[in-house]
Order: C-alpha cells, then sequence, then structure tokens
C-alpha cells in the first residue's frame, strides 16, 4: 500500500528543472507584485496545466491557485493536497454550480454573475465560499459579468449574500478589454471597477475587494487598487490551446 501511495505521489511531482523554472517565474512576478502594492494576493493560475506544476509551486509555499473548468478543478483538488486554497475563475455556467460547489476546499468562486448562480452554489455547497461578483466594467458582449448600466441585480446579489448563508461577499472582479489592458497608461476599465466599489460599500457598509489584474496588467491594477491579482502564463508559460479549439 505505501508503495502504492509513494507512486501515485510521484506521479505529480514535478521534474527538478521544471520546478527550478516555475519557482524563479513565480518569485520574479511575485516581487513586482510587492513593489507595486502591499498586502496583495498573488492567485497562480493553473488552468490547462498539470497537477506536477501545481506541487513545485505548492512545495515552494504557494497555496491560492485559480481554475477556469470545473471538471479539471474537480480532478486536481482530488489528487492534489487538502490545505490548497482553490480560486474558481472561469466562466460558470448555471448547470455547473452544483457541480463547482462539491469540490474540496473551494476557497473562492470569483465569477458568480447572475443572483440565480449565487443561489445555485448556496443550495449545494457545504462549507464556505468567498464569492467575488464579477462585473463586464467593459461592457463587451463576448464578457461575462454584471452590467455597469443596471445594477439593480447586482444589488440584489449582494443583499442576499449579506443574509445568513455561508457564501461570504469577498469582493468584486473584472477582466477588462484587451485595448485597456494594453493601453500603458490608467486602465478605464480598473477604475470603473475601484468607483463601483466605492459606491457599494459605502451603500452596504462592506470593504470590498478588488480582484484585478493578469499577466499584462497586474502592476497597473495593483496600482489602481488591486487586492487580489489573478496571473497565469507569466508564471506557467504559454498554455496549450483546450480541447484542440
Ligand atoms: C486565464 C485567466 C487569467 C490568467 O491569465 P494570464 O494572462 O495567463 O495571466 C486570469 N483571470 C482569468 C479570469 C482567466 O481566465
Amino acid at each position: 500500500m505505501l508503495r502504492g501511495a509513494r507512486r501515485l505521489m510521484s506521479g505529480i511531482q514535478p521534474t527538478a528543472e521544471r520546478a527550478a523554472e516555475l519557482v524563479a517565474n513565480y518569485d520574479k512576478v511575485l516581487s513586482s507584485v510587492e513593489s507595486a502594492g502591499p498586502n496583495v494576493r498573488l492567485v497562480a493560475v493553473s488552468k490547462l496545466k498539470p497537477s506536477s506544476d501545481i506541487m513545485a509551486l505548492y512545495n515552494h509555499g504557494v497555496r491560492h491557485f485559480g481554475e477556469n473548468y470545473v471538471q479539471e478543478l474537480q480532478a486536481k483538488a482530488k489528487e492534489l493536497p487538502k490545505d490548497i486554497k482553490w480560486h474558481f475563475i472561469g466562466s460558470l455556467q448555471t448547470g455547473k454550480c452544483k457541480d463547482l460547489a462539491k469540490v474540496d476546499l473551494l476557497y473562492a468562486v470569483e465569477t458568480i454573475d447572475a443572483l440565480k448562480k449565487a443561489k445555485k452554489l448556496l443550495n449545494a455547497c457545504t462549507s464556505a465560499i468567498n464569492v467575488f461578483l464579477q462585473i463586464n466594467t467593459s461592457s463587451e458582449e463576448q464578457k461575462a459579468g454584471y452590467s455597469l448600466g443596471d445594477l439593480l441585480e447586482l444589488h440584489e446579489t449582494i443583499e442576499f449574500l449579506q443574509g445568513d448563508t455561508p457564501l461570504r461577499l469577498a469582493g468584486i472582479m473584472t477582466i477588462g478589454s484587451i485595448s485597456q489592458s494594453t493601453s500603458g497608461g490608467e486602465n478605464d476599465d480598473f477604475a470603473k471597477l475601484v468607483t463601483l466599489k466605492k459606491g457599494l460599500d459605502e451603500k452596504y457598509g462592506t470593504n470590498l475587494e478588488l480582484s484585478m489584474g493578469m499577466s499584462n496588467d497586474y502592476v497597473t491594477a495593483i496600482k489602481q487598487g488591486a487586492t487580489s491579482v489573478r496571473v497565469g502564463s507569466s508564471i506557467f508559460g504559454a498554455r496549450p490551446p483546450r480541447n484542440g479549439h
């Protein structure tokens, strides 16, 4: 039995070479996160990367990982250490909320964008989950998130989460447009999230976290007030195409 367990663990251990590469990448990102602002959480986005990559950073002390696909997250959560804090950051279909809520030790769902999804998550969850509400700050049709044009459902969701539920309203999240991300100056989409936070904090007596910033724009995001950044390719390298798409 011991031999079997050891074989299982060795399957998810990285090679020394890959581990050194990932640790170097992570440390470089972490130091630029830290020099951009204090107390910012760095979530390592490991979607489409093997569990052995996650183990390399886990062995280095990293605990916050982000995943985009419910099935992939389920499989990884099952085989990886139980003190990892998983963030679901992918687009969330109502029909998948139930499966997502069952993931072992799910720390946060960052992409709730409808009241009915919050309700589905609540119905299926067995322990506390931090919730971030996704905002479509760039008003792009293909992007998920609550619209800034009509805040009614966003307000309803916040009021629902402020009730007596194991779901904890942690903050708001956005991706923003590519053009804003590459503009070089202040990011207008991030600025919109900051303005929204101020209004919501005033209305609801909250101190909402801001999850914004990815590989291309996390330094800008932190300078504008991000408390949590989601960085993938700068740590893990380019991702393979998903399912050949
Ligand atoms: C993939 C993804 C990231 C990480 O993107 P990189 O550009 O690789 O850093 C961050 N946030 C969300 C929502 C993502 O889907």
